[in-house]
């Protein structure tokens, strides 16, 4: 039975995984220090003989007994207020975490795939965009600390395969939802279905006008598996094409909640935030014969199911 180490596996995609590799027979070793993880997310999986948990931070030395097949690198605080709160755990954990993680995967001989990002491209000057774009990035601007902490776990990542013959994968992933997002962590789809069952605003920020291409959870997870297993080595973007503006999503979020002291307020639009934002997923299609199954409609019913039950 192969072994993984998943690392941000109390967070909403790192649960995710863990659920679907216990699914397909694996033992998984899930890491964590709850910075912006809930141990609610993985503790169905604690009696489970397959699941191990270790509380620790990636940013100083990992070390994990018994031997490892894989690695997945998913520790990262994601939403901007997280990250903007947290600027120099986000560069660790991007720099140092991804480091420690490459070392750990030579000494076992492990293959490792690390979670990069869309925002590896910034506020875009191309668009769709593709993995031949290099993107357009304030490295000195409030969202440049996670922005350039991953595209540093990219060079990196590339250097180990290069110079140390690792076997790596990196994956951009576009704006992904589901389940287990937490209800304040600030990105756009909790922040407005927390408002709407409330009956409060739904804050727009700018005149929500930007765009973004939203990807359900089980669709990435699969996209995450395929190009695990998969022989290719240079980066791959995973993401939904389907591209609404900001505006837009909150009206579809106010007619699924269906609320009526709920309405649109307007919000300052916050620095370097990207105007446009959709995966050009040729190359996902091409190498890993992965699309898109949950459209927008059936991904938000299901994401509502949950924050039903945990919006208070
Ligand atoms: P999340 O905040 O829900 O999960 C991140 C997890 O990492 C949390 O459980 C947190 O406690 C943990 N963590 C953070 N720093 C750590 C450290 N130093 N040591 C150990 N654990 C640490 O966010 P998410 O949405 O699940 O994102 C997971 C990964 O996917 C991140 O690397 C993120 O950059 C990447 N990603 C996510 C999206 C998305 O749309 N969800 C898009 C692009 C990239
Ligand atoms: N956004 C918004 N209202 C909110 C939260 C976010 O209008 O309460 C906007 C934000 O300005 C951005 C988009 O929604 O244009 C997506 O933001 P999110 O934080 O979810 O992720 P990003 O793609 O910016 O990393």
């Amino acid at each position: 039975m192969p072994r993984v180490l998943i690392t941000g596996a109390a967070g909403f995609l790192g649960s995710h995984l863990c659920d679907r590799f216990i699914k397909e027979g694996y033992q998984v070793v899930g890491m964590d220090n709850l910075l912006t993880g809930n141990i609610q997310n993985i503790e169905h999986l604690f009696p489970h003989k397959d699941f191990e948990y270790y509380h620790h931070d990636v940013s100083k030395f990992v070390h994990v007994s018994g031997p490892l097949d894989y690695i997945l690198h998913f520790a990262s605080p994601a939403s901007p207020i997280d990250y903007l709160k947290m600027p120099i755990q986000t560069l660790k954990v991007g720099a140092l975490g991804t480091h420690n993680l490459l070392g750990l995967a030579m000494s076992k001989g492990a293959r490792i795939l690390v979670a990069s990002t869309s925002e590896v491209y910034g506020d875009p000057l191309v668009h769709p965009q593709s993995e031949d774009y290099w993107g357009n990035v304030n490295p000195v601007g409030p969202r440049g600390v996670y922005d350039e902490a991953k595209r540093f776990l990219e060079a990196i990542t590339m250097a180990y395969h290069t110079f140390h013959g690792l076997e790596t994968r990196i994956i951009r992933i576009f704006n992904t939802y589901g389940p287990r997002m937490r209800v304040n962590d600030g990105r756009v789809l909790p922040a407005f279905f927390s408002q709407a069952i409330r009956g409060e605003g739904l804050t727009v920020f700018g005149d929500g006008s930007q765009t973004r291409s939203f990807c359900y959870v089980d669709d990435l997870v699969e996209g995450i598996y395929r190009l695990l297993l998969s022989d290719h080595d240079q980066p791959v973007n995973i993401g939904n094409p389907s591209e609404i503006t900001i505006l837009d999503f909150a009206k579809e979020v106010l007619k699924l909640v269906d609320n009526p002291e709920a309405k649109i307020i307007y919000k300052d639009l916050p620095i370097d935030d990207p105007k446009v934002r959709q995966p050009d997923i040729t190359k996902a299609k091409e190498i890993l014969g992965w699309t898109p199954k949950v459209d927008r409609e059936e991904g938000l019913q299901r994401t509502y199911e949950y924050f039903k039950k945990v919006v208070k």
